[in-house]
């Protein structure tokens, strides 16, 4: 049987919709859906693993990695480098995976137009008092840096029509479901499965000797 070809899912959201969760999430559940580790000038936070939840690098390194044509996109975010690995891409390509790309809203763009075939989720918190609460609550950040991801916000909220899909984040596990339901529907394109006429082929084939035989 046919399989679809693997593609890109871009998750992004304004900070503290929980994006970064329902990524690992899928990831969790799913072998075939694998995250890009992204890299950045960011310093780790308490308890991010290098390697893991981003591969932390300087400037110069950062700027090596554009010279040398190593990211699909990259882009400033609230005053850091964060950029998607040629390599991590790649690596899930080569193993047919779904890849998440938890990325900003600047990436998602390029990605679109470098990679035709990704696919483009926004992510929504339930309300905006909600979306102050989790920020408030989850203290990676200053009191400055989560006045500043909150004015980010709003101007992200302007690129949703740029989207593919919209997931309202109000109930987590069915935020997930609604991924889940978009990563299905996707692999079920037409346009994504390589191949298709040699299988219809092989069907019809199938059924003319079954027709013949039962005769
Ligand atoms: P944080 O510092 O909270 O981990 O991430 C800040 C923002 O940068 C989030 O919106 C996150 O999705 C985004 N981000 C993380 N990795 C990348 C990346 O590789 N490219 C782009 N453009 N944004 C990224």
């Amino acid at each position: 049987m046919t399989h679809a070809r693997a593609f890109p899912i871009v998750i992004a959201a304004p900070s503290g919709a929980g994006k970064t969760s329902l990524a690992q999430e899928l990831v969790r559940r799913h072998d075939d859906v694998v995250f890009s580790i992204s890299a950045t000038t960011r310093a780790p936070r308490l308890g991010e693993r290098d390697g893991i939840d981003y591969f932390f690098i300087d400037e110069t390194e950062f700027t090596r990695l554009i010279e040398a044509d190593e990211l699909v996109e990259w882009a400033t975010v609230h005053g850091c480098r964060y950029g998607t690995l040629r390599r991590e891409v790649a690596a899930a390509f080569a193993l047919g995976r779904t890849v998440v790309l938890d990325i900003d809203v600047q990436g998602a763009r390029q990605v679109r137009q470098r990679m035709p075939e990704a696919v483009l989720a926004f992510v929504l918190p339930p309300s905006g008092a909600e979306l102050i609460r989790r920020l408030e609550g989850r203290a990676t950040e200053s009191a400055a840096q989560r006045a500043s991801r909150l004015a980010a916000a709003a101007g992200e909220l302007s690129a949703l029509e740029e989207f593919d899909y919209v997931v309202v984040n109000d109930d987590f596990d069915a935020a997930v479901a609604a991924l889940e339901a978009i990563i299905t529907a996707e692999s079920c394109r037409v346009a994504r499965h390589a191949g298709l006429r040699q299988t219809a082929a092989e069907l019809a084939a199938e059924l003319r000797q079954l027709i013949q035989r039962s005769r």
